[in-house]
């Protein structure tokens, strides 16, 4: 959803689950590690793992639609998640729009699994189980929550640039998508600012309002506005 086009190192992790290439860029490893802040190596690990189930899980919503959908996916795992491509995938707004949204709904689909787990389970005793749990719950959540805001190219900006072209004239549609997706992203900016005081997520959403404030630019410049 974030990147595209990360150009493969020796250093990736790749196989295959499910029939889908997925290949694990070693910044994936990094940021997630920086992310999650732990003090203690074994709890960095449980972290690590919770993110890596999550992420993973997000993408193969995405994936398996696509083959749904008589495309060949394949996924790659990069700083902020990954994303998921596919050739072959039928035409269709409609179908892009589905795609975009199976990331999210397989990320709220693992945390009611996770929460109706625990609640008919309890917490498990150990220590690493619990922050497992725990960590499922908070990054499907947030995670699922984030990717639906519609800012391009996450995967609500995604669904907001197919219904502006769909229902607007195409032009006015990419423009709107992209006032949108800059206008969000600073909202988002400011209010996480003053939620969390957290300068990663101000950074994200400012860096997200940036690259959309560029294209709008280009695309400006592009057709001789
Ligand atoms: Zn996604």
């Amino acid at each position: 959803m974030l990147f595209t086009n990360v150009t493969p190192s020796p250093f990736d992790l790749s196989f295959r689950l499910l029939g889908v290439p997925v290949r694990i860029t070693p910044v994936f490893w990094v940021v997630a590690l920086v992310l999650g802040g732990s003090a203690s190596p074994d709890m960095a690990v449980v972290w690590v793992a919770a993110v890596l189930l999550s992420v993973l899980v997000h993408e193969f919503g995405h994936a398996l639609l696509q083959r749904g959908f008589g495309g060949e996916p394949s996924i790659v795992l990069y700083a902020f998640g990954g994303y998921a491509s596919a050739v072959g995938v039928r035409d269709g707004w409609w179908r892009s729009v589905l795609i975009s949204l199976a990331g999210p709904a397989a990320g709220f689909a693992l945390f009611g699994l996770t929460w109706a787990a625990r609640q008919s389970f309890g917490l498990p005793d150990s220590p690493q189980a619990r922050v497992f749990v725990g960590s499922l719950l908070w990054v499907n959540l947030v995670w699922s929550l984030v990717n639906l805001a519609p800012i391009y190219p996450l995967d609500g900006g995604r669904v907001a640039r197919e219904l502006c072209v769909r229902f607007l004239p195409a032009t006015t549609g990419v423009v709107a998508s992209l006032l949108l997706s800059i206008t969000v992203a600073l909202a988002l900016a400011v209010w996480s600012w003053n939620a969390t005081g957290s300068l990663w997520n101000v950074a994200l959403f400012a860096a997200l309002a940036f690259e959309n404030y560029q294209t709008l630019q280009q695309y400006n410049l592009s057709r001789g506005a």
